[in-house]
């Protein structure tokens, strides 16, 4: 029993007992009702005043559930929830009467519910808990979250569980992002730092091979010639693409641009049985555009990927050139798998892929790029038809 309980028990025996001896030496006199009534009446505010107190100690309890930003519900001793915030109803989806009663596994997938357990058991011995897991939402998408099981005391006894849910999502994006950046810059890295080595070696080969061509020309070592410029060619693609990005912007040849990337692809391509063509509009001759140009080979090599990707069966991408007004478009199309409707407005968010090696970082790249240099890129899609990206540049005067 609580201290304000004993104080009130100890009152009233003292009471009934003066009450008693009291009756029998007044029995009939008028004091007597006097004495009663005052007695009842300090009962009755005795008893008033310990529920107040209750009352306070309750709702002091309340108002830190409804106020504070956390998620928190609060779990009787069973592990069936009794309360929980409106910071726990955005979080999980469940309005409060839909979750009343409903066990702490509720937002728990099945494959974290053995974790869930072991912590609420520990909680409910006096030992608060906190592990991360994943909350599954009413409609049924998934938050990353931590998860703390803190015990409810009343005097030293526990009473309840409170369940707090924190959003880590952000936190965990976050990481994943840097992550995955640095994963990138180490793979330019690489690829310079192999192309380097690669081209030395093959100037040397080039030079004996050139000078076997010279004393004994034949078919086969003009292949191995043109095959050995094929490969320096792609070497120095993949040396300008590692390299940490140069400031300067300078005027480029739009088609020059894209024809060296084409070297590139082109390998790719031949594998997947894909055809590239290239079309220009007579009035796109010469067409400059004020750029950084490993940032531009980088946005046409992107795209140009992802059209022979989407085409696992062969196709055609065609890469045309116009002009309208002091804009370049440069379209690019495939016959590939296309991109589903609802799907579109997710292209260029980081790490959306829906390919096994993917990185989902191309598109987003890309958009950055585009943007940086002035000019707009746009996606239109058609499932199982085909997909079309429109790249818009200012024309460099
Ligand atoms: P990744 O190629 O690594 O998946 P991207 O950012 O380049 O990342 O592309 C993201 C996603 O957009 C792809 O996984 C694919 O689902 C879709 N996508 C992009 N381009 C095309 C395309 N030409 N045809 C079909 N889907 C595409
Ligand atoms: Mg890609």
């Amino acid at each position: 029993m609580k201290p304000a309980g004993i104080a009130f028990a100890i009152a009233a025996v003292v009471a009934i007992a003066i009450d008693g001896w009291m009756s029998e030496a007044l029995t009939g006199h008028p004091l007597q009702v006097w004495i009663w009534a005052s007695n009842a009446a300090i009962f009755l505010a005795l008893g008033l005043q310990i529920r107040k107190l209750r009352r306070d100690k309750r709702s002091a309890e309340r108002g830190m559930m409804r106020f504070t930003r956390e998620a928190v519900s609060l779990y009787s001793l069973q592990g069936l929830q009794t309360d929980m915030n409106e910071a726990q109803e955005r979080l999980t989806g469940y309005a409060r009467h839909e979750a009343h009663g409903a066990t702490y596994l509720l937002w728990f997938p099945t494959d974290m519910r053995a974790t869930a357990q072991a912590a609420f058991a520990l909680a409910v011995e006096g030992r608060p808990q906190h592990f991360d897991a994943v909350c599954v939402r009413k409609d049924g998408a998934r938050v990353d979250v931590e998860v703390s099981y803190v015990p409810v005391l009343s005097g030293s006894r526990i009473v309840g569980v409170y369940g707090i849910l924190k959003d880590i999502s952000e936190t965990k994006r976050n990481q994943e992002l840097l992550q995955q950046s640095d994963k990138l810059a180490v793979v330019g890295e690489l690829a310079a730092g192999i192309a380097h080595e690669i081209r030395n070696p093959l100037t040397s080969l080039r030079g004996f091979v050139q000078l076997a061509h010279e004393q004994k020309p034949s078919a086969y070592t003009e292949i191995m010639l043109s095959e050995l410029d094929r490969i320096h060619v792609i070497a120095s693609e993949l040396l300008l693409l590692g390299k940490p990005q140069a400031l300067d912007v300078t005027d480029k040849n739009v088609a020059t641009l894209l024809e060296s990337i084409l070297t590139l692809v082109n390998t790719q391509a031949i594998l997947h049985n894909v055809e590239i063509a290239f079309e220009r509009e007579p009035d796109t001759e010469g067409i400059a555009v004020r750029c950084e140009e490993t940032k531009m080979k980088q946005v046409f090599l992107n795209v140009l990927k992802n059209a022979v990707e989407a085409m696992p069966n062969g196709g055609v991408v065609t890469i045309r050139l116009e002009r309208t007004g002091g804009d370049v478009h440069i379209r690019i199309s495939d016959q590939g798998i296309g991109i589903p409707r609802e799907e579109l407005t997710r292209l260029g968010q980081a790490f959306y892929t829906t390919k096994e090696n993917g990185t989902g970082l191309g598109l987003m790249i890309s958009y950055n790029i585009i943007e940086q240099h002035g000019g707009r890129m746009t996606i239109e899609s058609e499932e199982s038809v085909g997909t079309t990206v429109d790249i818009r540049l200012p024309i460099a005067d």
